[in-house]
């Protein structure tokens, strides 16, 4: 036992969880990267699964040549379909776990979707990917296929003034990638990337290559593109310290983000 764990072995005996010194010898305490050769994609629900074959045929394509030489976590996310759940269940007035599980079903169709998409070429749907035979998939075929919501489901965090899950898949996806410690999140959405707004909306919104968290909350941004919790998981993460966003409707924009290049926006924590 080394001599920093020690001395956290010790105070945990004896203090609180929420002590101070306890929480800064926790801190320094090294945290070991699970899953470093892996990369986390999300694949969007509503900006890329809904779209059907026109979106979905050529990124199965990019993701069965990328997986000769990356390690990939395939993530969906929810879209259209959890909109019209979330509306109804709101309308009954129903709380947020009950949404948040509505929503968790939704993504597991698309993951289910996409799974038998690439059964032919070895890669699997796994039923939450908290780990399991997850590392296994990845040693034998390199890729395999989550379902993007976070499985907090009636013990979610309710937000404080909407029914609406705020942890969505997003962030589930952002969440494996940061507690896996893999080496790059890909959120695969409709866009080039972020801009000074909703470009479906706004003809003069101009494209932001390159943007860090606290820039994006001083535009007004952190609602945007992406869940706005994740830009708060991102700032604190350890392991993952940027994300990437390409527009996956692009050919060849998912590969070129897999080798490095810097396509779409790369929103860094700090
Ligand atoms: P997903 O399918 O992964 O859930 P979303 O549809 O939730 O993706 O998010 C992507 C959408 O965010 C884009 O299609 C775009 O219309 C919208 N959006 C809102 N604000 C912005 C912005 N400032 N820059 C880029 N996209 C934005
Ligand atoms: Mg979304």
């Amino acid at each position: 036992m080394t001599e920093t764990t020690a001395a956290l072995e010790a105070l945990l005996m004896q203090r609180s969880l929420t002590d101070a010194q306890l929480e800064a010898a926790a801190e320094t305490a090294a945290d070991f990267r699970i899953l470093p050769d892996a990369t986390v994609l999300k694949i969007g629900g509503q900006s890329v699964i809904d779209r059907g074959r026109a979106a979905v045929y050529p990124l199965v394509d990019e993701i069965v040549a990328a997986r000769g030489s990356h390690k990939l976590l395939i993530g969906t996310g929810a879209g259209t379909r959890a909109r019209h759940l979330y509306s109804i269940a709101a309308g009954l007035n129903l709380p947020a776990g009950v949404l948040a599980q509505l929503g968790a079903s939704v993504a597991d169709q698309n993951a289910a979707m996409l799974g038998q998409l690439l059964a032919r070429h070895g890669i699997s749907a796994v039923d939450g990917a908290g780990l399991s035979a997850v590392p296994l998939y990845l040693a034998e075929v390199s890729g395999v296929v989550f379902s993007g919501m976070p499985p907090y489901k009636l013990w979610i965090r309710p937000a404080a003034e909407s029914v609406i899950p705020p942890y969505r898949t997003d962030a589930g996806c952002f969440l494996v990638a940061e507690q896996f410690g893999c080496k790059a999140m890909i959120y695969v959405k409709d866009e080039d990337g972020l801009y000074t707004a909703n470009p479906k909306t706004s003809k003069d919104a101009t494209f932001i290559p390159k943007i860090s968290v606290d820039e994006m909350k001083a535009k007004g941004l952190q609602d945007s593109i992406l869940e706005f919790p994740v830009l708060d998981l991102l700032q604190r993460a350890c392991h993952v310290r940027q994300v990437q966003i390409v527009n996956g409707l692009v050919p060849g924009n998912l590969t070129r983000a897999l080798a490095g290049e810097h396509v779409g926006t790369i929103i860094t924590a700090r």
